[in-house]
């Protein structure tokens, strides 16, 4: 399992491991499945992945 980090910043964002570039994905988590159907879709969780090391980020 990649390891999921919350955060709230919503610019400017950066890796906090490697210092990498976040881009946006597309590919669903079930997490962020999971937190729009608890919200009733008000929460729409963007999720990035770091451009060097893969690490998952998900931003709400
Ligand atoms: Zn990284």
């Amino acid at each position: 399992m990649d390891k999921i980090i919350i955060n709230r910043t919503i610019f400017g964002i950066r890796c906090t491991d490697c210092g990498g570039n976040l881009v946006i994905t597309k590919k669903r988590m079930l997490l962020s499945h999971c937190i729009r159907l608890v919200s009733f879709g008000l929460i729409k969780p963007e999720q990035y992945e770091c451009e060097n090391c893969k690490k998952k980020y998900l931003l709400i």
